[in-house]
């Protein structure tokens, strides 16, 4: 054997801070050195050292197809060939624009949740964006986010985040000022009356309410029943806009995100003012995108005063990848991803039950993830107080037998339209070695 994950995390370390380019992808809460990986196909990942994996990361949510969807890849290669990036506007984006205005029901005026729709590179631009936006909207300074919550590493938006920020146990980031940080207001997830109380101690001060859709960066915490419907009430009420964060939950959980899945489960719509979302709308490219109704999507530049731009915006390769993905993505794929989803959740809590571990699966949708406590959590402190050293060795147990799971507890599990019987059974065949070994924790 040439090479190692080992030996690539000693070279790359020199040169790459924590040897990582984005701190979620290090083994920081599990220990070890993290996977070097060298190719994908449908639900399997490679590594350097030529070991194979089912994969239940997808890329932190993209790869909803499975890994490199031969039609999807063909669709980067015809882009690839007319052209990497032209700085200029292509039929392609607006067509992916139209696409998903569709997905969600069509314009306003139709029914539907959006109006126009701008396409950033990553989410974090398209949060970032829909802040500003609701700032310049409403021309108030405050934000109102959710503590578990991520919605990217913009400044504002770091207070009391999940996803790496809640792995490496980190209250916020150094290297935000004082005077940004102080613009969010952090509340406890699912509790309403914490919002009306915050709205009642800064009248007229607060822009908007960016929640996700469903919580899937502190494990997974579904919103509880209109919950969501709820907080775009509140804040209407208040002068200030919703905004819906389906980055990780649109065109996952369902053809028409959280938002649709909770439509047709409670057959109430509920209106959000601008939504994002990136991941599977760019197939595993780089495509995010910020949309919402018309009046507040007129103030962007070039049409209004509120700044946002970016050189790759709109990329034609990526833009391909996400509408082919979308083409892809149809009502079978849906009811084969909560299938497996059913299946694996089933699996692991009868494994951890047989072991002796005290667990609860949480999910939302077909995204799901394992809490190492005895009762449901339904916000971040509940997650927190979990036996969080119980993942470790179950994670590792997973690898040893060819499962990649993220690698920490505040991570949710992703399925794919790959996901067929064979690696099913190979998950479901190495659960009961990992529910032992954090039985043994
Ligand atoms: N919002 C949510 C809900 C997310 O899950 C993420 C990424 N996990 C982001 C925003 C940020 O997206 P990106 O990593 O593409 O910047």
């Amino acid at each position: 054997m040439t090479t190692s994950n080992e030996s690539q995390f000693v070279r790359a370390r020199k040169v790459i801070p924590g040897g990582v380019n984005s701190p979620v992808r290090a083994f920081g809460s599990v220990g070890g050195a993290p996977r070097f990986v060298t190719s994908a196909a449908g639900a399997r990942i490679t590594d350097v050292e030529g070991r194979e994996y089912v994969d239940l990361v997808a890329s932190w949510g993209p790869a909803i197809l499975g890994h490199a969807h031969p039609e999807v890849v063909a669709a980067v290669q015809q882009a690839a060939a007319r052209g990497l990036s032209f700085g200029a506007s292509t039929p392609a984006e607006t067509e992916l624009a139209e696409t998903v205005i569709e997905r969600l029901g069509g314009t306003r005026a139709a029914g539907g949740l959006i109006d126009e729709l701008r396409l950033v590179s990553t989410g974090t631009e398209a949060t970032m964006t829909a802040i500003r936006l609701a700032r310049g909207f409403t021309g108030r300074p405050l934000l109102i986010k959710f503590a578990g919550h991520y919605h990217g590493h913009s400044d504002g938006l770091l207070a009391a985040a999940g996803s790496g920020v809640a792995t490496f146990g980190l209250p916020a980031s150094a290297g935000v000022p004082e005077p940004i940080a102080s613009q969010t207001v952090v509340l406890p997830y699912n509790d309403l009356d914490a919002v009306r109380a915050a709205f009642a101690a800064h009248p007229d001060r607060i822009a908007a309410v960016i929640v996700e859709a469903a919580a899937a960066n502190m494990g997974v915490v579904a919103p509880e029943s209109g919950y969501n419907a709820a907080l775009a009430a509140i804040a209407h009420e208040h002068g200030a806009l919703l905004i819906l964060d389906e980055v990780l939950t649109g065109f996952r959980v369902a053809a028409d995100g959280y938002w649709g899945l909770e439509q047709a489960r409670t057959g109430q719509a509920y209106d959000a003012d601008l939504v994002t979302f990136g991941k599977v709308i760019g197939g595993g490219m780089p495509v995010a995108a910020v949309g919402g109704r018309s009046e507040v999507m007129a103030h962007l530049a070039p049409n209004g005063p509120v700044y946002q731009a970016g050189t790759l915006s709109g990329n034609p390769l990526a833009v391909a990848a996400g509408l082919a993905t979308l083409r892809l993505a149809d009502k079978e794929t849906y009811a084969h991803l909560d299938r497996v989803s059913g299946v694996l959740q089933g699996a692991v809590s009868a494994a951890l039950t047989e072991a002796g571990v005290v667990h609860t699966v949480q999910s939302a949708g077909n995204l799901f993830s394992v809490l190492f406590a005895p009762e449901p959590a339904r916000d971040y402190a509940a997650v927190q107080a979990q036996e969080t050293f119980r993942f470790a060795p179950f994670f590792h147990a997973m690898l040893d037998r060819g499962v990649a799971l993220p690698p920490s507890v505040f991570e949710a599990w992703f399925v794919t339209a790959a996901h067929d019987d064979r690696a099913l059974e190979q998950i479901v065949e190495a659960l009961p070695h990992a529910a032992r070994a954090a039985a043994q924790a």
